[in-house]
């Protein structure tokens, strides 16, 4: 062990929905079987905590949020022999942490692991049936994904990546969420072409991180769509060819003027909102594909258009994370050698204290690109 571990920690943990986070003093988690301890560096804010913090999404009391982590390995669990890590290593952590066990992760599925969505998703808590977490009087506090808004947190070993040094310590929390549902939307969801046509609607952690990874994979045109015209020139800084603006300009219109009256290949929706999800299936060509990626305020409908999907033979191909054991080392090598310029895309770092300002700015549409809690602040 090269350092030594503290007793307690900082967190920040919600405790009733509407209420906000509080920093409280947690007892230090430890790892158990094929779990690696960090000590996070930083923490992204993601969009879909918002439906937890404010109850949309049902999960349970007390918690610690917190999905896209970076940080370094602390302490390692038994049964780590083949994971390929070691104590000292600093390392992406991915919000999707496959059990590596069920049938869906056998397949290579990572993407659907059952116990992923049974006991950490509905119950906050890794593969035991237990979670690490622990305020003072040893009272159980739940996990979202590995709980990252802390010191330190629990991560199963499948869902960490090393990363190189050359791979910034805070913008790289972005990787194990934004960045690699991007990837996971671009190359499974949509599973891309060299020469198609996409467009993005809503162009935050995840559109902004599509854009690049679109271009990465050779799309022709990358039409980024949003409705807050600094955002949309950030979004060309990134790589979109085209941009419109929703608020101002007519979807369908505007996409079919920049198309040569085709409409595109793929249509990427990233917020979960009725209104992107007309928008991105305006954009649609004949036979064209959809891939909403952005999760709902619970359970949510968004309207469909039938006689235009059915008679346009278009696709809706829902896309969750990637697949993490496989896709993340990609992501990050893709970090590596410059095609995700995902320390771009962070545009704020927040010390821990301030996360609830942070997640404030994110609810009122405030944050270009991602936030992150930078542990070091
Ligand atoms: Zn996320
Ligand atoms: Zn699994």
């Amino acid at each position: 062990m090269t350092q030594s571990i503290p007793r307690t920690m900082r967190a920040a943990v919600l405790r009733e929905t509407g209420a906000g986070l509080q920093i409280e003093e947690l007892r230090t988690p430890r790892p158990r079987a094929g779990e690696v301890l960090l000590k996070v560096s930083a923490c992204g804010l993601c969009h879909s905590d918002l439906h937890v913090l404010g109850g949309a999404i049902a999960f349970p009391l007390p918690c610690v949020l917190g999905h896209e982590v970076a940080g370094e390995i602390v302490a390692m669990g038994p049964a780590n022999e083949h994971s390929g890590l070691a104590v000292g290593q600093r390392v992406a952590g991915a919000f999707l942490m496959p059990c590596g066990q069920c049938p869906a992760c056998a397949a290579g599925r990572d993407d659907l692991c059952g116990p992923f969505f049974d006991l950490n998703r509905l119950k906050g808590q890794l593969y035991d049936g237990s979670t690490r977490l622990a305020d003072l009087s040893g009272a159980p506090v739940a996990m979202y994904s590995m709980g990252g808004l802390a010191e330190y947190c629990v991560v199963p070993s499948t869902a960490a990546t090393p990363v190189p040094e050359s791979i910034d310590p805070v913008a790289g929390a972005i990787l194990g969420c934004a960045a690699m549902t991007a990837y996971g939307a671009v190359r499974r969801g949509a599973d891309l072409r060299h020469g198609e046509t996409v467009a993005v609607v809503a162009t935050g952690g995840v559109g902004s991180n599509i854009i690049q990874i679109a271009r990465a994979f050779g799309a022709r045109q990358v039409i980024a769509i949003d409705v807050a015209d600094d955002k949309l020139a950030a979004a060309r800084e990134l790589g979109a060819t085209d941009v419109v603006n929703s608020a101002t300009a007519d979807v369908r219109e505007a996409v079919l003027a920049l198309t040569g009256g085709r409409g595109v290949d793929v249509a990427f929706e990233a917020l979960g909102r009725p209104q992107t999800w007309t928008s991105a299936l305006e954009a649609l060509r004949d036979g064209g594909r959809m891939i909403p990626i952005g999760l709902g305020a619970g359970v949510q409908a968004a309207a469909v258009e039938i006689n235009r999907t059915v008679r346009r033979s278009q696709s809706i191909i829902g896309s969750y994370g990637a697949r993490t054991r496989q896709d993340l080392p990609e992501v990050v090598r893709m970090a590596a050698e410059g095609s995700i310029r995902y320390a771009d895309i962070v545009t704020r770092r927040l010390p821990l204290e301030q996360v609830a300002a942070g997640y404030a700015l994110l609810r009122n549409g405030e944050i270009q690109g991602r936030a992150v809690v930078d542990l070091s602040l």
